[in-house]
């Protein structure tokens, strides 16, 4: 594995009492796409200035390639960290041509920078628009530049703060694939902020969830999304439905059956989490067929209080014997009546057990 591009180490900043960054620790390695994802607030931008170096950090170190770029104490100028920036408030140079702007960051010749310029430009899908002023340009159009502008110096690393978020949706995949695409065979490390889950998921090797200023778990999308550390980073994802279980020896009774709690107290209330798409109509059970097995748990008689046709999916409100309701998410093809019962099912390897938040 190669070595890492970028590597954030315990780096702090706070504004006047609260802590805007706290202990964040990264690695990038070149082409690699690592998502800062969560919610406003949390101190993404924060991070992304400081790395950039128009931001000071209290504390902790930025390394590029291995070297010390910013320790707190000394800093390299953001213009000698070969670190291309793209962010939410981008602007172009409003007297300068559409190809100036691009080539302003270049160097070699005058031909180098114009062919470079132009091939960017083809890139972002608007060959024939190098003579073009800014304001001729739509604001999508004029965000392809600035994204054709922070890309042709190929830097080493490219930090994005939601770049795309100002484009309308047809616009953005096409321009944040091809974006991404350029920059991971450009070898880019690429460290990029928004608050969508959906998008992170879309676009990242690595997610880094971040909450209050912490990175709260690291992971690929698979296993941050199937592997939650905590309540509110399972639900940061999806809506969750939340029973709760008492602990008796280290199992958390539920109707669904027992859950492993293990290093929880007898009496110990815990919170069972699961996302509305991993619960199971088991509809074998309804014809008395096969009871299910140890890892499905137990079957749970509910009915339909609610059914809504979503398109892509249907969503179920179930009214459980005991009184609790959950909401499942099912195929479109499938929108039960009201009253309807069902047996239902919480497999074991979606349902997290988790504490409950004070
Ligand atoms: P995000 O990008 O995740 O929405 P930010 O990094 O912009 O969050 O902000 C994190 C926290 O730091 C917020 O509470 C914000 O108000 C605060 N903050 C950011 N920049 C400044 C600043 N220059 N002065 C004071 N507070 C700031
Ligand atoms: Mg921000």
């Amino acid at each position: 594995m190669s070595d890492p591009r970028l590597e954030i180490r315990n780096l702090s900043r706070h504004f006047d009492a609260s802590k805007a960054v706290d202990g964040v620790c990264l690695s990038l390695r070149p082409g690699q796409v690592t998502c800062l994802l969560g919610p406003s607030g949390c101190g993404k931008s924060t991070t992304l200035r400081i790395v950039a170096g128009v931001e000071r950090q209290d504390s902790g170190e930025i390394h590029v390639d291995g070297e010390l770029v910013s320790d707190g104490i000394s800093s390299l100028p953001p213009e000698q960290r070969n670190i291309g920036m793209m962010f939410q408030d981008f602007a172009l140079f409003p007297h300068l041509s559409v190809l100036k702007n691009i080539a302003f960051g270049l160097t070699g010749s005058k031909l180098q920078r114009r062919t470079r310029a132009h091939e960017l430009l083809e890139r972002v899908d608007l060959t024939g628009y190098g003579e073009k002023m800014p304001h001729e340009l739509s604001g999508g159009e004029q965000q392809r530049v600035a994204l054709a502008r922070a890309v042709a110096p190929r830097p080493k690393i490219m930090l994005l703060d939601e770049p795309f978020s100002g484009l309308d949706d047809r616009l953005r995949d096409g321009i944040r694939d091809e974006t991404l695409k350029v920059l991971r065979e450009d070898g880019a490390a690429v460290l990029m902020v928004t608050h969508d889950p959906a998008e992170a998921m879309k676009m990242a090797d690595e997610i880094a969830l971040m909450r209050g200023g912490k990175i709260v778990q690291k992971g690929a999308p698979y296993t941050i999304y199937n592997s939650p550390t905590d309540r509110d980073s399972a639900a940061f994802f999806s809506d969750i439905n939340i029973m709760t279980g008492k602990v008796k020896s280290s199992l958390a009774q539920t109707p669904f059956g027992e859950f492993f709690a293990p290093g929880h107290a007898d009496g110990t209330i815990l919170d069972i989490v699961i996302r509305p798409q991993h619960i199971r109509i088991d509809f074998d059970r309804a014809g008395q067929g096969p009871t299910p097995t140890d890892a499905m748990g137990q079957a749970v008689r509910a009915t339909v209080q609610r059914a809504r046709f979503l398109g892509q999916n249907s969503l179920v409100d179930f009214l459980l014997e005991h009184g609790a309701i959950l909401t499942a998410s099912v195929p479109s093809v499938f929108l039960p009546k009201l009253g309807t019962p069902f047996w239902l099912l919480a497999p074991r390897k979606h349902c997290y057990v988790f504490p409950q938040p004070h």
